[in-house]
């Protein structure tokens, strides 16, 4: 098993990518420590995963809550003793054109998307440190790298992710510490996030994808395993594309 004795916080864990994620990461031996908004979810999560190699701890999280977090962070050593890998995969879209966008729109985004990753981030990186080593992994967008209409708030959290992970490569391997940090940029994958998406805008992606389809959640959860698993122990700095060919 490739994620054996491995404790891993993975958070929005109970929807689309972050789901498919805690299950393999279950069913490849690791200790999954579950955090997601929705509890009910969560609940599903769990059944889901019974059975499997690891097991999945659930923890309703709310990622802009820094009070909550460090709690959460806090509980998981107390039990754990330690925490190998951190996903910090929660995030949400509110589109709107740049002359419609309300604040209401950007401060959610900004929250979730960008502040969380700093939140859980921050909390989680001394135990790492303490540790001297341990691996985190960013999920960011091709959004981040190439823009999208309607999606300024979404585009600014998801580049916002890619330089926070260049960043944290550089500083958290100070003084020979083997911690990694890496970015994933999903193209556009078959989750609830995008099942509102309209058919007119899929097609027009798919055209400009080499591999002309949508992808699945567990093909980015393979990406994810990789970078948390010791396979990847050269591997820090980088930001890896899950999208088909989408951005080549
Ligand atoms: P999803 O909507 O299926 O799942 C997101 C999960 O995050 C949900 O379970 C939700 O409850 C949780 N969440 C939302 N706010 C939270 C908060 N404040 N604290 C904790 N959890 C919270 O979405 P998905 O498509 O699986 O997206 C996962 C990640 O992948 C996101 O960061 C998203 O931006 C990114 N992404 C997705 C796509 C895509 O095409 N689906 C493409 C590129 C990037």
């Amino acid at each position: 098993m490739r994620l054996e004795g491995k404790v891993c916080i993975i958070t929005g864990a109970a929807s689309g990518i972050g789901k498919a994620a805690s299950l393999l990461f279950a069913k490849e031996g690791a200790v999954v420590c579950a955090c997601d908004v929705s509890k009910e979810a969560l609940e599903n999560l769990v059944q889901e995963a019974s059975g499997l190699a690891g097991k999945v701890d659930p923890y309703v999280l709310d990622v802009t809550n820094r009070e909550q977090v460090s709690k959460v962070v806090e509980e998981i050593v107390n039990k754990y003793g330690k925490i190998d890998v951190l996903v910090n995969n929660a995030g949400i879209t509110r589109d709107a054109l740049l002359l419609k966008m309300t604040e209401e729109e950007w401060d959610a985004v900004i929250n979730v998307n960008l502040k969380g990753v700093f939140n859980m981030t921050q909390a989680v990186a001394p135990h790492m440190i303490k540790a001297g080593k341990g691996s985190i992994i960013n999920t960011s967008s091709v959004v981040g790298i190439y823009g999208n209409i309607g999606q300024t708030n979404y585009a600014a959290t998801k580049a916002g992710v890619i330089g926070m992970t260049k960043t944290w490569a550089k500083e958290l391997a100070r003084k020979g510490a083997q911690i990694r940090v890496n970015a994933v940029a999903p193209g556009f994958i078959k989750t609830p996030m995008t099942e509102k998406v309209p058919e007119k805008i899929i097609e027009a992606v798919l055209a400009r994808t080499p591999l002309a389809r949508m992808g699945t959640p567990e093909e980015v959860a393979y990406v994810y395993l990789f970078l948390a698993s010791d396979e990847s122990s050269y591997v820090t700095g980088q930001v890896i594309g899950v999208d088909g060919g989408l951005v080549i």
